[in-house]
């Protein structure tokens, strides 16, 4: 019977190798962009952090320039007022109109960008120094006239500043002492300060707003380091996760497998779903090669008429036993004028004869006993060992057959067997057989339809 091809039916459960490539590169791909979509952000925040300090650094360095410019413009009036030397005056108007330090802070900082109430403290320190400005020119005006300076010589502003009548009347000394009066009294000095003030509002302003900003972006770049950690563990369990799954999925069962085959075994149902299936079918294609080898092994041992061991089996049995330390024995049969059966009843008849015989041996001996058909109507019945009695129910055994053949059922033709017997002290030996045919030929020569015992003492007397 061949076995079922039934691979397509039964039902196999298991990972798919295709699913758990697709599902984990679908996780790692997500964990890859986590991971790169963080070190972006990392990037960045640092960048924004950098940015914020950069940004304060110009912003105070514009403030200090405001400042030192609005310094020197108050240094260089009050030396004019002090040494009376115009170059201190020239210097004050050269900065004031050329140089232009603070309105130059300003423009630099604006290009920056800069929140509207930052900058609004800036351009009110701005407006303060330009406040002081007009006491300033006042108070150069009033010691160029002291000095009877040429007025054409000086700048416009100076020649339109413009003093009054009283100051006017002044004598140069009390021009210059009124002029030194007004650039270090106390208003100046509150002048000054308010000047002072405005940049220290605007410095503590753009601190807090620096500190506040690194503050906030150091706690996003915190965040955005812990998220890619998280990410590259993730990353990390993934890959030996996939490193396990390969080895149980795939490697463990090509090498169970591979022992299987080398084994000549069925495959075990191991791995994923693919090899599992892969298994199913090697078993199958296993099975009916299996059954084959089965038949090819029966159809080279067995007789096709009567369905004994046939010759070549008998051929391996000699080999098989020739090293058995127990006696064997060796029964030849053949049929009686046989010859005549086929001749008088036709071949076919002679075939359902053979058949009977075998049939008759086979039921007579035990299952561990070899009946063998070697050829024509010539068997042959191993036997193992040699308890005492057995050539008692040999006998009894071919007596009781011969017994059936003489009288027999189905229409068939009577017969007998004559039977010689042989024993072994211990396994096949190679005179086995001659010795079983000399038992047999002296049947046939006593007139057939019988059993006999091989005998070494009547076989020394007969030669
Ligand atoms: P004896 O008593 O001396 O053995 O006489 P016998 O006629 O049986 O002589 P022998 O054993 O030599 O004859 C065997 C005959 O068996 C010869 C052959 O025609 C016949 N034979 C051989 N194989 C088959 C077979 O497969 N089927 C049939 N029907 N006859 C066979
Ligand atoms: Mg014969």
């Amino acid at each position: 019977k061949s076995p079922m091809n039934n691979t397509g039916q039964k039902h196999v459960k298991g990972v798919r190798i295709r699913s758990l490539n697709i599902t984990m590169f679908v996780l790692s791909l997500i964990l890859f962009i986590a991971v790169f979509w963080t070190t972006l952000r990392v990037a960045q925040d640092y960048n924004e952090t950098v940015q914020a300090t950069e940004n304060y650094i110009a912003w105070e360095k514009s403030a200090h320039q405001i400042h030192v410019a609005s310094d020197y413009l108050t240094e260089e009036a009050r030396l004019y007022t002090q040494t009376l030397n115009i170059e201190h005056a020239l210097n004050y108007l050269d900065e004031l109109f050329a140089s232009q330090s603070r309105e130059k802070a300003l423009e630099f900082i604006s290009s920056r960008d800069i929140k509207p109430e930052f900058r609004a403290n800036l351009e009110k320190a701005i407006e303060y120094s330009n406040a002081l400005t007009h006491k300033e020119i006042y108070a150069i005006r009033l010691v160029a006239e002291g000095l009877g300076q040429d007025m054409a010589a000086m700048p416009g502003v100076v020649q339109t500043t413009s003093l009054s009548a009283a100051d006017q009347a002044l004598s140069p000394e009390d021009k210059f002492k009124h002029a030194r009066d007004l650039m270090f009294n106390s208003d100046y000095a509150k002048a000054k300060k308010k000047i002072v003030d405005a940049l220290s509002r605007f410095l503590s302003q753009t601190l807090t707003e620096t500190r506040q900003e690194q503050i906030a972006q150091t706690q996003q770049l915190g965040n955005m380091l812990s998220a890619q950690r998280i990410a590259l563990i993730g990353l990390f369990l993934l890959n030996a996760v996939t490193f396990m799954m390969i080895i149980v999925l795939i490697v463990r069962p090509l090498q169970i497998y591979a022992k299987c085959i080398k084994d000549d075994k069925m495959f075990e149902l191991v791995g994923a779903y693919e090899f599992k299936h892969l298994a199913l079918t090697y078993n199958d294609i296993f099975a009916v090669k299996e059954h084959h080898d089965r038949m090819l092994r029966h159809k080279a041992e067995h007789d096709p008429l009567t369905g004994l061991l046939n010759r070549a089996a008998f051929d391996s049995l000699k080999q098989l036993l020739a090293n058995e330390p127990n006696p064997v024995g060796l029964l030849l049969v053949d049929v009686d004028k046989f010859k005549d059966i086929n001749d008088s009843y036709g071949h076919i008849m002679g075939d359902k004869t053979l058949c009977r015989v075998a049939w008759l041996l086979q039921h007579a001996f035990r299952t561990d006993d070899f009946c063998i058909r070697l050829g024509g109507d010539e068997f042959a019945v191993i036997v193992k060992g040699n308890p005492p009695g057995l050539e008692e129910i040999i006998m009894a055994k071919i007596t009781s057959i011969n017994e059936n053949l003489k009288n027999p059922a189905e229409g068939l033709p009577p017969t007998s067997l004559s039977v010689g017997v042989a024993f072994s002290n211990g396994g096949f030996t190679d005179d086995l057989y001659s010795h079983a045919d000399k038992a047999l030929y002296r049947v046939k020569e006593a007139g057939r339809c019988g059993c006999a015992f091989y005998r070494a003492e009547e076989d020394d007397k007969q030669s």
